[in-house]
């Protein structure tokens, strides 16, 4: 199938030039049917590997930024600096391996919360989006 023409209207709408590049990366992003989940460095990595050329940082964040203003792309900040990008714009929760630093996503009606506090006055609540960290659990082996 032919993708061309729905790339090239994702990018003009969020204001940019439909460059091979930015096409090549609106590819990597939006022609899948699971969630993606990304940093701007493995968006490069993966970026430059099928286009066989190299895309300067630049290009990388004005598209992905151009596009999380569209709300096509949500950024995710987790603990250090790691900034993500995921492909699923809902209010959705997640795994987050901190060994792998990789997000996956945890389907909403697979948690439920029955206990809620008091909403700071003035305050209305925007969304609820629970990252829950996980670490490979090693477990010590006996000796016989
Ligand atoms: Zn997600």
């Amino acid at each position: 199938m032919d993708h061309l023409k729905f790339h090239t209207d994702k990018l003009r709408v969020s204001g940019l030039r439909p460059t091979k590049q930015r096409l090549a990366i609106c590819k990597i992003l939006f022609s899948r049917k699971e969630t993606f989940h990304f940093t701007i460095d493995q968006l490069k990595k993966i970026a430059e590997k099928n286009i066989k050329k190299k895309i300067s940082l630049a290009t990388l964040y004005n598209t992905v930024h151009a596009f999380e203003k569209k709300g096509y792309l949500k950024e995710i900040s987790l603990k250090g600096n790691k900034t993500f990008f995921d492909t699923n714009t809902r209010s959705h929760h997640h795994f987050y391996d901190e060994e792998t630093a990789q997000l996956t996503d945890i389907k909403n009606e697979n948690i439920f919360i029955n206990n809620f506090p008091k909403i700071p006055n003035g305050k209305k609540i925007k969304g609820i989006e629970i990252t829950i960290k996980v670490a490979s659990n090693y477990q010590k082996q006996k000796n016989n």
